[in-house]
């Protein structure tokens, strides 16, 4: 009898202790500008007591496990991508197509195992707007689904119009532009150039049909979500949030907030660069990054080397080991650049941005304009030159320079090329112009207002803590 109740006690205990705090899977989409803020915004979670399960796919969970600096508050686990050893990881559209067969069963699974072990049960999925099936997962084993929006309100709110868009004949069922026009999203918002659209500016026309698919089901998640959170600010896109209302901004989500190290590398962050950085004069280097995906063909490379040599400034400036088009052994840099430029110019492979972006001797940002770029950018007043390439850059980059008028764009000569003298005369004309720093120094307290005790986006994260443990 006495051996029975003690199994009983235990019993109850487990019980308890499975059911004490919430437990959240979390899954991005598997890009760095996607990882990057789902993994800050659950170690904000994890430090209000929240337990968290990230999981990765294989691939990337090898890689920031690698590149991670000091310890993490959250589970690092890792699924298999359902792509060949042989098939390319970075190829996103492949990787997206193989998630959606492999993936959904073995999240099942874990989530079993999880449930089935000693630790806290699994109450809530979150998952990227774009992994729609996690959220699907969530539902059919009857817990809380939250869908993580990790850039702009705005892009969202037109993405989730694509259908409208269809049928006013904009674009047909594959996602084809048939008119060429500007989508006026409203006052305070940016225009689009439908040629512009996320998926239209993207490889041929199979790529682009894969990912118009996978934009057609961003209103899936939408539907299927409890929650739906967004980094972004409500006072940065006031309009966008009023277009999709149910959207709540909880960002910016910066490591520097939470006092922590940037998390979700997919890369080592080479922070030599904060100490040259240390001996530069105050606002006076070009901080120069184009995030994880962009590359460069030579001559386009090339002409902004000259660029950075000719604006006679110090440079820093990230060269990925993969920026360039060029074999790996040709020189990509113009002949005697690195003699000529030692001096005043640093390249790094990877740099601890948001700390960069933080230092007082960044004058202005060179970026491609990921949403999360912008956002860090910003969020320190940092100016940004705006050279957007694909998906969401352009919607950015209109913010930048058309609606908040805290950066410049970039003009193309008649072969496309954005000239060395054309990125002198814009680095020239962003410093000298005092406005430029001053709508980016009210962006700055609109975005750190916003996360502040009693900001809008802290008070959106405090009821989404207090929702996780109902
Ligand atoms: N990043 C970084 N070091 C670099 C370049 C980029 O840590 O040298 C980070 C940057 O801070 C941002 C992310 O990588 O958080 C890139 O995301 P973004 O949305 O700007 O661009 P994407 O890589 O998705 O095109």
């Amino acid at each position: 009898m006495r051996k029975h109740l003690g199994i009983e006690k235990k019993r109850e205990k487990k019980r308890e202790r499975k059911m004490s705090r919430p437990h959240i899977v979390a899954i991005p989409y598997p890009a760095q500008g996607h990882v990057i803020p789902l993994m800050e915004f659950s170690q904000s979670l994890a430090n209000h007591g929240i337990k968290v399960s990230f999981v990765n796919t294989e691939y990337n969970h090898k890689r920031i496990v690698k590149a991670l600096a000091g310890e993490s508050l959250i589970d690092l686990v890792s699924l298999p991508d359902g792509l060949e050893p042989w098939e390319d990881k970075s190829e996103l559209e492949q990787i997206s197509e193989a998630l959606k067969w492999i993936m959904p069963g073995k999240l099942e699974e874990l989530i079993e195992k999880i449930n089935g072990g000693d630790g806290e049960n699994v109450t809530c999925v979150m998952a990227d707007h774009h992994i729609f099936w996690a959220l699907e997962v969530a539902e059919k084993m009857n817990i809380k689904a939250v869908a993580f929006w990790p850039a702009a309100a705005a892009s969202l709110a037109l993405l989730l119009s694509v259908p409208k868009y269809i049928d006013e004949g904009i674009v047909d069922n594959d996602g084809t532009v048939l008119k060429s026009q500007n989508v006026d999203m409203g006052t305070n918002m940016p225009t689009m150039k439908t040629k512009d659209f996320v998926w239209a500016c993207i490889g041929d026309f199979t790529m682009q049909k894969m990912i118009f698919d996978l934009m057609l089901k961003l209103n899936s998640s939408q539907k299927l979500a409890q929650r739906a959170v967004c980094n972004s600010a409500h006072d940065l896109e006031p309009e966008a949030f009023t277009l999709i209302p149910e959207v709540l901004p909880i960002g910016p989500l910066l490591a520097s907030s939470r006092q922590g190290n940037l998390a979700g590398n997919f890369w080592p962050q080479d922070s030599t660069c904060l100490e040259w950085l240390d001996q530069q004069p105050l606002s006076s280097v070009i901080y120069v990054a184009f995030g994880s995906f962009t590359v460069f063909d030579p001559t386009q490379f090339k002409e902004l080397a000259s660029a950075l040599e000719l604006s006679e400034r110090p440079f820093l400036w990230v060269v990925r080991s993969d920026t360039n088009t060029t074999d790996s052994i040709c020189d990509p840099y113009p002949e005697g650049y690195l003699e000529r430029v030692a001096s005043r110019g640093l390249m790094v492979s990877w740099a601890p941005q948001q700390k960069v972006l933080a230092h007082p001797s960044i004058a202005c940002f060179v970026s491609h304009c990921g949403w999360n770029s912008t956002l860090e950018g910003i969020s320190n007043g940092v100016p940004i030159l705006c050279w957007p390439y694909f998906a969401d850059q352009f919607i950015n980059e209109s913010y930048i320079c058309d609606v908040w008028k805290a950066g410049l764009k970039f003009d193309r000569n008649e072969s496309e090329l954005i000239t060395k003298e054309e990125i002198k005369n814009k680095v020239e004309q962003l410093l000298g112009v005092e406005e430029f720093k001053e709508s980016a120094s009210k962006l700055k307290e609109f975005a750190m207002t916003s996360i502040k005790e009693g900001g809008q986006s802290n008070k959106n994260f405090n009821n989404f803590i207090e929702w996780l443990q109902s």
